[in-house]
């Protein structure tokens, strides 16, 4: 009965996935809803509160926190978010940790879903033991966690690691972000849908894709090798900068294990700097579609052993 919990929350821009998780990552209940991001601002809280509410009815013991995963720039000082994403259309500017802490009456702590997935592959995953390390989730669009020395690089306000958004394309699809020339049009699975679409093409899924082009179909191939060249070349670009030690491939479409990661690998490389890409290690992620969920509770955890204060000192 003595057992002590935080809860994970993993919103996404269709599911929230959610769990509880013990001081030492193990995560036990995990399950997924509809995240109901398109419905209003009250949608994602009523989902949040719903997981919520249901983990602390099915678990046997104390629950000591809260962490939220968010697919967006979260100041991580305040638990709010910065602006606007596509995927929370909306949530501008929202208030997360607050709302949360006020209905919940619980220690609340939020951040960014793939620094969450990048802090969990850390602390329980591939990128154990490592300096520094980046984390993409590749869903929709592209995700990107860093961690430098065991911490997540949040940058001035929480935006740090918008890797989807640099100027890389080549074509002329806008994206939403504002950004001219943003690569993930042109890098990302909903990238690769689009022009499936505009192309005529059946194809329900961008995992769908890989495999046609895995079974050696000649489009499908150029279409995934176009998306995966500025997938690379993004990449790299992180590479470049931060010189990494280990680039963690995670998300829904890393589940076309080697089709995407042979290809991507050889993109990274070939606009990586040759100094830079001979020690890096490329790897898909160990904990898969729940680092999320695991993240957030490590992050909860986190959230109550060590002072907000010293923590908040630390960021500034
Ligand atoms: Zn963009």
């Amino acid at each position: 009965m003595g057992d002590r919990w935080a809860i994970g929350l993993d919103l996404g821009g269709t599911d929230l996935k959610s769990g509880r998780v013990a001081h030492d990552g193990v995560l036990q209940g995990f399950s997924r809803r509809p995240s109901r991001t398109a419905e209003s601002p009250d949608g994602p809280f009523q989902a949040l509160e719903a997981a919520a509410m249901e983990l602390r009815g099915s678990t046997q013991g104390e629950i000591v926190a809260l962490g939220v995963g968010v697919p967006g720039p979260i100041d991580p000082r305040s638990g709010s978010q910065v602006g606007r994403t596509a995927h929370l259309p909306e949530w501008q500017d929202t208030p997360v940790r607050q709302w949360l802490e006020k209905r919940l009456g619980l220690p609340v702590a939020v951040d960014n879903d793939a620094n969450l997935a990048a802090l969990a592959e850390h602390r329980m995953g591939v990128a154990r033991g490592t300096r520094i390390s980046i984390t993409i989730t590749l869903g929709t669009g592209i995700g990107c966690g860093i961690i430098v020395d065991g911490r997540v690089l949040h940058g001035g306000w929480g935006g740090a690691g918008e890797l989807g958004h640099i100027p890389l394309a080549r074509g002329t699809t806008e994206c939403a972000c504002g950004v001219p020339g943003c690569v993930e049009p042109e890098a990302s699975a909903s990238g690769l849908m689009r022009q499936a679409r505009e192309r005529g093409l059946e194809d329900q899924s961008a995992e769908a894709l890989f495999h046609r082009a895995r079974l050696g179909d000649e489009e499908a191939q150029a279409m995934v090798e176009a998306m995966v060249d500025r997938l690379g070349a993004t990449v790299a670009t992180a590479v470049n900068i931060l010189n990494p030690q280990l680039v963690v491939v995670g998300g829904g479409l890393a589940k076309a294990g080697d089709t995407l990661l042979d290809p991507l690998g050889r993109a990274i490389r070939r606009y990586a700097l040759a100094s830079h890409a001979k020690g890096l290690r490329i790897e898909p992620a160990a904990l898969g579609e729940r680092a999320g969920t695991v993240g957030a509770g490590i992050l909860a955890w986190e959230r109550v052993t060590r002072p907000v204060a010293a923590s908040a000192s630390r960021e500034s």
